[in-house]
Parts: structure tokens; sequence; C-alpha cells
């Protein structure tokens, strides 16, 4: 019989917990053997996290942190929310998974709420996938059907993050990131950001489809103005091109509505959702918006073996319930003015752009990896998506004292930082 190694514990089942198939460990154990059996395309993990209650976690060397990334937008209410956890398991123990031969009540009602806080119109649809980026292969697949042969061209904007496959990553326009996979799929071109000329004169009857995000993420909480938007809805319609909203990051009350860009008085042809939208747990969703855009895809031209499972959108009703009923999307703006003030008048701090809770800080400084550093030890959890920005996008149910807590916290963060940065020679 083989010997089981890398340093797996004796198994104890029966005791339903995920130390009892895990085993225990300090966070140098566990580090010590993610680089032995984990592919490194993370770089090295920040922590090793054990549990989460709210907008708190801890590790497993029991150090808590207020988590101010909550999963990078995805955890809407926090961690382990008490009605969102026992909705999925009520779910999983009675109906986990049946595949699309079948559909389900939680399925089903789903579609319609999104249909619903969407405000789309008669004869729209959904289909559901398990990420942000299968959401946006669905919508590259839409705008091909949509284009056929006469029409290749997709245009996407410089700056734009859709995901990590080869569809999305063609739409994706980090160089880095795309370069080592190429070819792309064809047809994808990037226009500057924000520049309604330079869309004036991209969009001609070549064009299928325009994908964009009403505010980009990843780029550092970079919003395009509502003048673009609506220069973009008006230019796609005049042409024939889809208009296709990335709301992956922005929708599901993360910016205070429920999305970005309805909110913003925009009817696109198509919205990609995924983060927020399970509440932790993974899923993602393509609205196509009235009758054209949602006959486009027809029986077998399109599919997923796990997409709109039971448990999935039992979590997503869930999620979008609480929102609702507790009124979350108030506390998001409420909560969002006070980072803004708070975080606005700080020495050091040039910009706040807060957005709901996504929110980008600029610093006067390329400081933003070692301000990163100094608020893991002072126990925060933020994100530095560029040398000088520090991204926010905590639990949507945050209080205003966790927020001021990080506020009052900052200055501080910020000097061990630009010390550490002068240390090190760089002025
Ligand atoms: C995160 C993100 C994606 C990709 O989502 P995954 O679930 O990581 O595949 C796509 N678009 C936007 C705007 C995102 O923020």
């Amino acid at each position: 019989m083989t010997e089981v190694s890398h340093g797996a514990q004796p198994l104890e089942l029966g005791n339903a917990n995920a130390t009892a198939v895990t085993g225990t460990g300090t966070s140098e154990q566990w580090l010590a053997r993610y680089s032995n059996s984990l592919m490194g395309v993370f770089g090295n993990p920040q922590r090793v996290l054990v549990r989460g209650a709210g907008a708190l976690v801890w590790d497993a060397d029991g150090k808590e942190y207020l988590d101010l990334l909550g999963g990078i937008a995805v955890n809407a209410l926090g961690h382990a929310h008490p009605f969102v956890t026992s909705v999925i398991a009520s779910q999983l123990s009675t109906l986990g998974h049946v595949s699309n031969f079948f559909t389900s009540p939680t399925q089903i009602a789903l579609a319609e709420k999104l249909l619903e806080l969407s405000q789309a119109p008669a004869g729209s649809k959904v289909f559901f996938a398990n990420s942000g980026t299968e959401a946006n292969e669905a919508a590259f697949k839409l705008a091909r059907v949509h284009g056929g042969k006469e029409r290749p061209t997709i245009l996407a904007l410089e700056g734009a993050f859709h995901g990590r496959t080869m569809g999305a990553l063609a739409m994706t326009a980090k160089q880095a990131y795309r370069e080592p996979f190429e070819p792309m799929p064809a047809g994808v071109r990037h226009l500057p950001f924000n520049d309604i000329e330079a869309l004036r004169e991209a969009l001609d009857d070549s064009v299928a489809a325009l994908v964009i995000e009403p505010i980009q993420g990843e780029a550092g909480v970079r919003p395009l103005s509502a003048e673009y938007l609506k220069a973009a809805r008006e230019l796609t319609r005049e042409h024939g091109a889809l208009l296709i909203l990335d709301e992956v990051q922005t929708g599901i009350g993360r910016t205070g509505d429920w999305f970005a860009g309805i909110a913003a008085g925009i009817i696109p042809d198509a919205m990609t959702l995924a983060k927020g939208l399970g509440g932790g747990f993974p899923i993602g969703a393509i609205i196509t918006f009235g009758e054209g855009p949602s006959t486009k895809l027809s029986a077998g031209q399109h599919g997923t073996t796990f997409g709109g499972n039971p448990v999935a959108t039992a979590a997503a009703l869930a999620t979008l319930h609480v929102l609702e009923s507790a009124n979350v999307l108030a506390n998001v703006r409420t909560v969002s003015d006070i980072f803004a003030q708070g975080l606005g008048k700080l020495d050091g701090v040039t910009e706040v752009r807060a957005f709901g809770l996504l929110i980008g800080v600029e610093l006067a400084e390329p400081v933003a990896a070692g301000v990163l550093a100094a608020a893991l030890e002072a126990g925060f959890i933020i994100n530095a998506p560029r040398p000088t920005t520090i991204r926010l996008a905590p639990p949507l149910n945050l209080t205003a004292e966790q927020a001021q807590s990080f506020i009052a916290a900052f200055p501080e963060l910020l000097a061990t930082a630009l010390a550490a940065h002068s240390s090190e020679g760089n002025s």
C-alpha cells in the first residue's frame, strides 16, 4: 500500500469541521506545505486564514484582521453570514447539483430576481456561470454570434480587466497577462480610456460589441465619465453593435446602487456579474437585455456543467434577500462617505475615489505595497493594485466604527511605509 505523504494528517471522519480533514498547523508550517503543493501563479500568500465572522478573519496563528478587501469585492455580507450559510447548508442537504438537463426553483427565482433588480425590459434573459471570467466568455460568444463574419471586431478599453480565460483575456488589456498566451482570440482592439473621440472613430460597421467596466477595479478604481457611458450607448446603438457592461466587480450593491451602469441611466445589451453575487459562494451570470440579444445564443451554442446549480443560486438569493431586507445599500453610501472624508483629509493622500464601498486611495508616494504590509501587521487586510493606489472593497455591511478604526490607523501605516521606502534608498 502506498503511504500518503505531503504532510497530510490522518483523517478523523465523522467530525464535521474543516480541521477534521485538514489537520492543524502554524502559518509557517502551512506556507511550507503550500509552496510544495500549489502552483506558484499567485506568488506567496499573505496569510493562512482559518476562520471568519462578519468583517473579521483570523489566521492560523490566531491573529485577527479587519477584512477591508472582502475577498476582492466578493464577501458582500462578510464572512459566515448566518442567514446565507444556513440557506446554503439547507439547500445542499436538500438538493445540491442536478446538471442543466434539469432546472430548480432556486435557479428560476434567481433569474427572475436579477431581471427585476436590473429593471430589464420584457424578453430579457439570464445565463448562469461560475465566475466572472466565465460570464465574460458568454459575453464574448454573444458578441461573436451577433457580429458573425461581417463584424469581427470587439472593442475594449486600455486598463480593462475581464478575466483570465482566453476570451476574457483577449479583452483584458494588461500585456503581461496576455503575452505568454498569444495568439489571443482574434478581433479585440483596445481603445484609450474615457476617450469619446477615439470611440467615435473606432465604431464602424465592423464592430460587434463594446465591452466596458463602468468603473475599472483592477486598474485602481477608475470611473468612466457619465458622458462616456452615454456616448457608448448612443454610438453602439447607431452602429448596430452591442454594449456589454462588465459589472463583475461593480454590480450587486458595491457602489451603493444595484448596478453602476444602470444607475447611470444606461440600458446595456448585456451585463456580466459575479463577485458579490453569491455572497462568497462562486457564481457568475450574464443578463441580456430585451428580445434581440436574448435570443442570439440558441440551444446547444453555450453551456456549463456547474453553472446555475441549486446551491450557488440559493446562496445568491439569500445574499440578495439580506442586501434588500436589511437596507444594506444605504449603509454602503453612509460608510463610503466616512471613508471618503476621513481618508481624503490625511497628509500623503492626494485623492480618494469612493464609489460606494469600492474605493481607490491615491498616495503622494509609490508606497502602496508598504502600506499593505504595515496594514497586515496592524491587523487590516487591504489591496495595492498600483504602486500609488490602495483599493478597499470591504463587506457591504461594514460598520461606521470599523471604517473609523482603519482611518485612525492610516497615518501610522503610511508613516511606516514611508520610513521603509526611504531606508531602502528611495526618495
Ligand atoms: C474579477 C473580475 C473579473 C474576473 O472574475 P473571476 O471570477 O476572477 O473570473 C472580470 N471582470 C471584472 C471587472 C473583475 O473585477
